[in-house]
């Protein structure tokens, strides 16, 4: 079975503002842990950390002030910087990493958009169907119990308040 649904969004500030070089942007390489810049300068640090909120692992990575500060691009990526990093990058460990840009890929696509259109348009009737008066939802399955539970005798009381004198 294929769960289908629209990946999360790059939440860096650049994305959600929709000015200047998001994380997509920006190469990572893995291997050698290190990331490329549009600009074509590598990274100088490289740290796997936890999320400060979630404390899920995480990868942050910074580049130079001395590319980033003369740098023709800054304006589109990053704040002057004021230190000895430049432009920073907080992105998920290797594995999450590229799962989430497939996904991301993906749901360009045509076939992607046509199949969710599909699953949109089950959800709606569904919905529609379950707004309507009278409307009962199926009741859940459930299973019988296991013939242990048959077969044995019912527990008894231990609770020297359930014993009733
Ligand atoms: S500001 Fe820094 S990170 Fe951004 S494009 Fe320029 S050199 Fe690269």
């Amino acid at each position: 079975m294929e769960l289908l649904g629209p990946a999360p969004h790059d939440s860096s500030r650049q994305s959600r503002q929709n000015q200047g070089f998001s994380r997509g942007d920006f190469t990572i390489d893995f291997d050698e842990r290190t990331a490329v810049c549009p600009a074509g300068r590598r990274s100088f640090e490289w740290w796997d950390q936890k999320h400060h909120r979630n404390n899920e692992p995480v990868v942050k990575v910074f580049f130079s002030a001395e590319n980033c500060g003369p740098c023709p691009m800054q304006a589109q990526c990053t704040r002057p910087p004021t230190g000895r990093r430049g432009r920073g990058l907080t992105f998920l460990p290797r594995e999450r990493h590229e799962a989430l840009q497939a996904a991301r890929n993906a749901q360009d696509t045509d076939g992607w958009k046509q199949r969710y259109a599909t699953r949109a348009g089950v959800e709606g009737t569904i919905s529609q169907a379950s707004a309507r008066p009278g409307y009962a939802a199926p009741a859940a399955a459930t299973c019988p119990p296991p013939a242990w539970v048959m077969s044995s005798p019912p527990p008894r009381a231990t609770s020297s308040a359930s014993t009733g004198g």
